[in-house]
């Protein structure tokens, strides 16, 4: 586990508003680990998102949860009740799974209304509630149907209604609007919103879009094989990633790496108000081709006190930090490369660059409609640049999993603007 996880996961379990705590899960199927020391508080009322690659173990940690399987270590607690030994039917969570399985035999409505029929809810309330949850999903001109008369989405809709009616302390959803098209999987996003705010229902979603989970969750835990690689709210993990794999898998990713030429210490200023700190470093790709490059001044990170002169780090630039400037322009070091694509997006102008040595990087600018000259030919020469402060260190990694460079499948989406800018 990283700094970065220890300090979000421990963060919660100082207070009293904890509903859910994992601690030491382990999961073994046979001699497979599939779930490793997973430690995770979760408070009431908040909308968590487990993220990561397919067979990460997002739907076995979410099952461990519901009461389907059995953690191999660790124990689960809810409202600080030990889960182990009690069957999924008696816990107070309520799941909607990627199969939402609805009863082929009953109408929607009898499908929506099941859950507080066995509670023996009376039946005034249970035709208020079920109305309610269909126009939450607005499926109320199909409560007549049966599921297999429903489209793909219009079935997973009445499964989202199924759980929510229950209004249990807890829901967990795997992928539920993966079925939907773009425009309804975001109205029904903001739905899903409204309503964990409204009934303070607390989330644990599971999905494969980022763009979902930035957008949607109170905090993100990003998994890769089986271990929780960071635990954050949307805005550290996309501004300040844990670590290589963390910085690739969120949003898009250009990534440089560059040697140590010293390490400072924080300092106190003329004020006596102690500095940050910074590192100088010099970008290896600059080298290359400029051979006289001018060393970068970096604001120290965490980490600094394991860097030596001469080591290796990766600066982490999102395309919405990278400048870009005439190749002569005298003002700004950067590297020169040229405009390989150069997409016009409404508010911005998204731009694929080729390095002299091969790197690919991506800069989204903001259109500038004042400036007619703003754009590039295909092939035009230009250098790149950022502002030094506006890059996330990151120490180096011996993964094979992880390349530099940019990450042309992930999708851009700035979240907020870097202190220091
Ligand atoms: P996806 O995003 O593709 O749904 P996931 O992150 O939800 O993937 P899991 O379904 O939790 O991943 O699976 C995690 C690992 O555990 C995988 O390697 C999977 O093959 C394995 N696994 C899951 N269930 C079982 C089982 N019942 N028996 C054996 N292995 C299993």
């Amino acid at each position: 586990m990283t700094d970065h996880t220890r300090q979000s996961a421990t963060r919660l379990s100082q207070n009293n508003d904890v509903l859910l705590q994992l601690t030491g899960i382990k999961k073994s199927f046979g001699q497979t680990e599939v779930l490793t020391d997973i430690n995770l508080d979760i408070e009431h009322g908040e909308f968590i998102t487990l993220l990561g690659p397919s067979g990460c173990g997002k739907t076995t940690l979410l099952r461990l949860i519901a009461g389907f399987e059995q953690p191999t270590a660790g124990a689960i607690y809810l409202d600080g009740v030990q889960m182990a030994g009690l069957p999924a039917d008696k816990r107070p969570v309520n799941t909607v799974f990627q199969q939402y399985a609805l009863f082929p035999h009953m109408s929607v409505a009898q499908n929506v209304a099941y859950g507080l029929k066995l509670k023996k809810v009376p039946k005034d309330e249970i035709q208020k509630r079920v109305q309610e949850a269909l126009g939450m999903v607005q499926l109320e001109h199909l409560a007549s149907r049966r599921p297999q008369e429903l489209s793909g989405g219009q079935q997973q809709r009445v499964a989202i209604a199924r759980a929510v009616i229950n209004r249990p302390k807890l829901l967990l959803l795997d992928e539920p609007l993966s079925a939907l098209d773009h425009k309804l999987r975001l109205q029904m996003q903001s739905e899903l919103k409204r309503l964990q705010r409204e009934l303070g229902i607390t989330f644990v979603f599971v999905t494969h879009d980022q763009e979902e989970a930035l957008s949607m969750s109170d905090r993100i835990a990003v998994m890769k094989d089986g271990r929780f690689q960071q635990i954050g709210t949307p805005i550290e993990i996309y501004e300040t990633p844990a670590n290589l794999f963390t910085a690739k898998f969120i949003g898009e990713a250009n990534l440089f790496k560059a040697e140590v030429h010293g390490v400072y210490p924080e300092q106190p200023d003329r004020n006596g108000q102690l500095t940050n700190g910074r590192i100088e470093v010099e970008v290896c790709e600059a080298q290359v081709q400029d051979g006289q490059t001018p060393l970068r001044n970096l604001r120290r990170p965490d980490f600094a006190s394991d860097v030596q002169v001469g080591d290796i780090v990766n600066l982490l630039l999102r395309p919405e930090d990278l400048r870009i400037y005439a190749p002569n322009d005298s003002e700004h070091a950067g590297l020169i490369g040229h405009v390989i694509e150069s997409n016009y997006k409404g508010s911005t102008l998204d731009s694929i660059i080729e390095l002299k040595n091969g790197h690919i990087v991506k800069a989204s600018e903001f259109f500038d409609e004042d400036d007619p000259s703003f754009d590039y030919k295909l092939g035009e020469a230009v250098k790149v640049s950022w502002v030094d402060g506006w890059e996330w260190v990151l120490p180096d990694e011996d993964t094979t999993d992880v390349d530099s460079g940019f990450n042309p499948a992930a999708s851009s989406q700035k979240t907020d603007q870097k202190d220091g800018n």
